[in-house]
């Protein structure tokens, strides 16, 4: 006797799409969240178009769409001079922007699509502390809320459980890399700025703005920082918006703000006997660029496949694990290095750099250059940024 086919560890945005992808591929799914509730930060806000396939394959691309403002276009600016624009409306597909909407919406509209799903039974105030297998089994156990322990078993585990993941600990599989030397700080404040669902992006010899418009009128910005505070004293973040940027937010309301430095790490192993690790649980990068979450949703949609292919026994386990560590580093490592640079090359500061950076720019926006960024952003080159990518690959070694 198994309790899900499906058991899925973490009740963030990988995890609740996990499930329902999951479930969308015949599999039986139990979800277990330690916090009692869900949080409310607005972390991450980019959705890509590869992301918004993947729900639009679930039936929630339209919600989504509804809540979010869709980014068809970012403008770059230098110190004094527009640099040139960004224009999605290009793109193939059927999603021609990148959709902002913070992660606490994303969170709440996934979480209402779990929980109106009769094939998932969601556990919150689970913690999950250890994991192991027991011939064709997968067991977890740990302490909860309500009954204060708990064991459960399942054919196969997909481990959702973010950066400090317990799973991949429990396993015994290295995290490997390292925390950067880049701070940022962001806040979202009401918008007052006239840009509607325009992105700004500055690049200035005092250092970087990033600025995206948020649902409700409202407006990000990010900017790099000198060193990391959780939370600056006075109006550091407003006084560097319009000493870089020319942007005055004296007077307009602030409703969040966060300091963040940047880390770097990537799981040895993606898939370990039963489990198979998506989302922070898997790898953590930058945010410049905002593409970890949605690496993660892809990573969700195919471990959700294969565990399924596994089930049915319609496919060896060796030659699924082996292509989920496979495919999945490969896209790690793509959107790694896209997002490092985008960090490193876009949000350094001083004068010379910013001079070159600005030359550089210029030329590369007034030529068919610019593609790269525009793909680069939307992330519409990522290897195996969905699983019908995947399959086109990898179908017949498959067997299928
Ligand atoms: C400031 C900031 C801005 C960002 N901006 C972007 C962006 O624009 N675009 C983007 O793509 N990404 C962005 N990111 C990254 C993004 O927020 C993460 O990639 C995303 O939250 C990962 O989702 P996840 O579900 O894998 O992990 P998490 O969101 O960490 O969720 C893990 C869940 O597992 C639960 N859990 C943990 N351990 C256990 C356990 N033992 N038992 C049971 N439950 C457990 C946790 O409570 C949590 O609910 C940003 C991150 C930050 C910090």
């Amino acid at each position: 006797m198994i309790d899900a086919e499906c058991i899925v560890v973490g009740a963030g945005p990988v995890g609740m799409l996990a499930a329902l992808l999951c479930v969308q591929q015949g599999s039986s799914v139990l979800l277990l969240e330690q916090t009692a509730e869900r949080h409310f930060q607005s972390r991450a806000i980019g959705i890509t178009p590869p992301s918004l396939e993947i729900l639009r394959s679930i039936g929630l691309a339209g919600q989504f769409i509804e809540q979010g403002v869709a980014v068809r276009v970012s403008k770059a600016f230098g110190d004094g001079m527009q640099l040139g624009i960004i224009d999605f409306s290009g793109l193939a597909g059927d999603f021609r922007f990148v959709l902002s909407l913070p992660q606490d919406r994303t969170e709440a509209l996934l979480e209402g699509a779990v929980l109106k799903n009769p094939a998932i039974r969601f556990r919150r105030g689970h913690q999950v502390l250890e994991c192991s297998e027991d011939g064709d089994r997968v067991i977890v156990s740990g302490t909860s809320a309500d009954s204060g322990t708990f064991r459960f078993s399942g054919r196969y585990l997909l481990a959702c459980d973010g950066g400090k993941s317990a799973i991949r600990d429990s396993l015994g599989i290295p995290f490997e890399g390292a925390p950067q030397r880049y701070t940022f700080l962001m806040g979202d404040y009401e918008d007052t700025t006239g840009w509607g669902p325009q992105a700004r992006f500055f690049a200035t010899g005092r250092g970087s703005v990033e600025s995206f418009p948020l649902p409700d009128n409202q407006r990000r910005y990010v900017i790099r920082t000198p060193y990391f505070i959780k939370e600056y004293s006075g109006d550091y973040l407003g006084s560097e918006l319009l000493k870089r940027a020319g942007v005055d937010v004296s007077g307009t309301g602030q409703l969040w703000e966060s300091g963040f430095g940047v880390q770097s790490y990537v799981a040895r192993d993606f898939c370990k006997g039963r489990v198979f690790l998506c989302g922070d649980a898997a790898h953590l990068m930058t945010p410049v660029g905002g593409q970890n979450m949605n690496i993660g949703f892809a990573d969700a949609e195919l471990a959700a496949w294969l565990t399924r292919l596994l089930i049915e026994d319609k496919a060896p386990y060796r030659l699924c694990a082996g292509l989920y560590n496979k495919a999945r580093k490969r896209a790690v490592r793509a959107a790694y290095r896209r997002s490092r640079a985008l960090m490193v090359l876009g949000t350094s500061g001083g004068s010379v750099w910013s001079f070159i950076r600005a030359v550089a720019a210029f030329i590369i926006m007034k030529t068919p250059l610019r593609q790269i960024l525009v793909q680069t952003f939307s992330m519409q080159t990522i290897p195996f940024r969905n699983l019908d990518n995947f399959r086109k690959r990898y179908e017949r070694e498959l067997n299928l």
